[in-house]
């Protein structure tokens, strides 16, 4: 290729975003990716016939930067059943929106998991969630998720039983300390869209957004060792170097401000740890969230990705998915999956004997925190010098969406700097 316009360190999703932007404005962009594929925190491992998303994950169709961007049908989406599994006083309470599902109503208005009053508070909830535009969200006043549970008058027993492991799966973390920001955009988006996969596991999206680009646009196995700020010019491992007009920094906060030589910053991201089981038979015969209501043991959610897609797992084989909140050491990860088979053979009895471990991704880096004030983020950018550019999921909602608006706000700045030049 001849000398890209744009350099863009890092292959995620917001650096895949960004490149696509530009591609479509008619900019040059070389996209420059440390490991031997696109994705980022998204990838997808085959491992024994099953696919195994690196830690579970889930694409909300109500995101709307992904619906603009991504070729839905062509990713072949997989749909989870709306609503949770709850274990809760040694049992499982199915536990579901019925204005989703209008034949479980009754099931739900029955369920031990929430009082009517909170049943009632949830409806009012949603409908509140879904009023005005988007972009409100952004600029209302903030404060943590916990809190605007508690002043929205949920009992302190369903904020354990259900917001506490749903949220806490999403957000990572269990105290529900993270903005009310990101909490208003998930709790529309499972309001007003499905939660899914698409077919052959997670990765088809950064791959979908790659395939966009032109073959030379992308290189892997090229990590960035340096970046001289005053002539755009990158250094990699291999001591190769590239030199553009402008350079985007779509990596990490910590790798982006070591690039930059600013003071590092110390990790503030959310981690989990999730184990892969293969067994013969489905713990469950639901394709649905399986929530931890009782707030003991290592378990916060499990699914059975199989049948949510049958083809992630070899024919008669399902496959079980379980993720702990935080990140766990190599020599704590043997004790920790005892824990969690202790928990799931008391949840699902003596058949989880059967099951087969196949992999356990422990991932300290899965999403940036995003508590109260995370917007002030932002001041990263005005640190960056003339022609270097920054984008990453850290600068919006910590997430496959937030990745994605990055990228774009990043590739329309770029664009209006060449403008202007
Ligand atoms: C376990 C887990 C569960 C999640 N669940 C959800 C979910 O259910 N829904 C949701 O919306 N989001 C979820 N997320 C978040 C979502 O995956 C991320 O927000 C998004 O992928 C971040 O994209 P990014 O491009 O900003 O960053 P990254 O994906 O981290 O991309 C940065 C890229 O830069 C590359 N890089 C780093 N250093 C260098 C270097 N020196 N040179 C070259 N390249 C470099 C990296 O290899 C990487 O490819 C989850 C994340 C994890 C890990």
């Amino acid at each position: 290729m001849s000398s890209p316009q744009v350099i863009i360190i890092g292959g995620g999703v917001a650096g895949l975003a960004c490149a696509r932007h530009l591609e479509s404005a008619g900019v040059s962009s070389l996209v420059l990716e440390a490991a031997e594929s696109v994705g980022g925190r998204i990838r997808t491992d085959c491992v024994d016939g099953f696919s195994l998303d690196r830690g579970f994950q889930i694409l909300l169709t109500a995101y709307p930067e992904a619906r603009k961007l991504l070729d839905f049908p062509a990713l072949r989406l997989k749909a989870y059943e709306p609503g949770a599994l709850i274990r809760y006083q040694g049992k499982f309470h199915p536990f579901v929106d019925p204005l989703r599902r209008p034949a479980k109503v009754f099931s739900t208005l029955r369920s031990p998991i929430a009082t009517f009053g909170d049943k009632l508070r949830l409806a009012r909830l949603k409908i509140k969630s879904c009023r005005g535009q988007m972009r409100d969200i952004y600029s209302r006043p903030e404060t943590s998720t916990l809190e605007r549970l508690k002043s929205e008058g949920f009992s302190d027993g369903f904020i354990q039983r259900f917001f506490s492991p749903f949220l806490g799966g999403v957000f990572l973390e269990p105290d529900l300390v993270t903005s009310t920001r990101k909490f208003d955009l998930v709790f529309r988006m499972f309001s007003t869209g499905e939660a899914v996969v698409p077919a052959g596991g997670m990765e088809a999206i950064p791959r979908q957004l790659a395939s966009g680009l032109p073959s030379e646009a992308i290189r892997v196995n090229a990590r960035v060792n340096s970046l001289d700020p005053t002539t755009n010019t990158v250094e990699l491992a291999s001591g190769e170097k590239f030199s553009a007009s402008r350079v985007v920094l779509a990596c990490t906060e910590q790798v982006a401000s070591k690039l930059l030589n600013l003071e590092l910053k110390k990790s503030e991201a959310h981690g989990v740890t999730c184990f892969y089981f293969a067994s013969n038979t489905a713990p469950v015969d639901q394709p649905m969230l399986i929530l931890n209501g009782e707030g003991n043991g290592p378990i916060n959610n499990m699914s059975v990705p199989s049948l949510v897609d049958p083809k992630c797992a070899p024919a008669g084989k399902s496959l079980i998915s379980i993720s702990c909140l935080g990140a766990t050491k190599d020599a704590c990860e043997e004790d920790l999956r005892q824990k969690v088979l202790a928990q799931a053979k008391d949840w699902f009895g003596a058949s989880v004997e059967q099951w087969t471990h196949l992999k356990t991704y422990s991932i300290p880096y899965a999403l940036p925190k995003s508590n109260p004030a995370f917007f002030n983020r932002k001041q990263f950018d005005s640190t960056c010098c003339d022609g270097v550019f920054v984008c990453g999921d850290y600068l919006e909602t910590a997430s496959l969406e937030g990745a994605m608006v990055s990228g774009r706000i990043t590739a329309e700045r770029l664009v209006k700097s060449f403008a202007t030049n």
